[in-house]
């Protein structure tokens, strides 16, 4: 039967994430997995740097001795190419806890990124933590739930210390899928007026609006642009580019 998780591949794609579906992965999983709260982050630990791009993906469909697979949801390549590995549960979590959630492989996602975890894999490959941060931050949107959704295994895991994994700072990681699923809002143009420690690149913007030559610099020349702009769309011409000189300017 196909288990539920089928909209993994979309979601990804969606994200501009590079995606490889195993074949059988629709079908596989240790059943169904129940409601699904959030991302559990891994890493392989698979020794050999280079050793491939997801060498441990045969592995983490068909399991190890002491433990049947499926292992994980997602294998993510040191390129990062998103494997799709199962649409049911997996057992990847063990015992732990996380937002009140203890049961781990049926409320989390697991992602096994291909580290081997030691000095010889550090920094991971820019790429790869790229589509780690996009592909985690694209699940938590599509579940409506925010960053502290995603826990790595090692935050996860009990007893404390259980797991290592993934060998890089869970906080950081946080941070940066909350910036793609909420970028710092711009809120409104800071005010510029001639004397003040103007952003030049903001009067740059200003001044190709209003047809002055855009050099950074709010001299006497943009000020009595200003104000001929003010006095021509019926504002009061006192040459500060305040909330509703922007707004025109915006609209020029
Ligand atoms: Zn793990």
């Amino acid at each position: 039967m196909t288990f539920s998780l089928t909209w993994l591949p979309g979601v990804l794609r969606n994200a501009g994430l590079k995606v490889i579906e195993s074949a059988g992965w629709e079908t596989r999983g240790q059943g169904d997995m129940g409601i699904v709260s959030g991302v559990l982050c891994h890493h392989t630990g698979t020794p050999g740097k280079n050793s491939g791009n997801m060498p441990t993906l045969n592995t983490l469909i068909n399991g190890r001795p002491d433990l049947p697979g499926p292992l994980s949801q997602l294998g993510l390549g040191r390129d990062g190419t998103y494997y799709i590995i199962a649409a049911g549960r997996c057992n990847h979590a063990g015992k732990g806890k996380w937002q009140g959630i203890t049961a781990g492989n049926s409320r989390f996602i697991g992602i096994e990124a291909e580290n081997t975890g030691g000095k010889d894999d550090k920094p991971w490959p820019e790429i790869q933590m790229d589509a780690y941060h996009r592909g985690v931050a694209a699940i938590l949107k599509h579940i409506g739930k925010g960053p502290e959704f995603c826990a790595g295994h090692k935050e996860y895991a009990l007893p404390k210390g259980r797991k290592s994994d993934p060998s890089f700072d869970m906080g950081a990681f946080r941070k940066a899928v909350a910036v793609i699923l909420a970028p710092p809002a711009s809120g409104p143009r800071p005010t510029l007026k001639r004397g003040l420690p103007n952003d030049p690149e903001l009067v740059k913007i200003m001044q190709e609006k209003i047809g002055v030559n855009p050099d950074g610099n709010f001299g006497p020349k943009t000020e009595a642009a200003i104000k001929a702009f003010q006095a021509t769309n019926g504002l009061l011409p006192d040459g500060v580019v305040g909330r509703k000189t922007w707004e025109l300017i915006d609209m020029a």
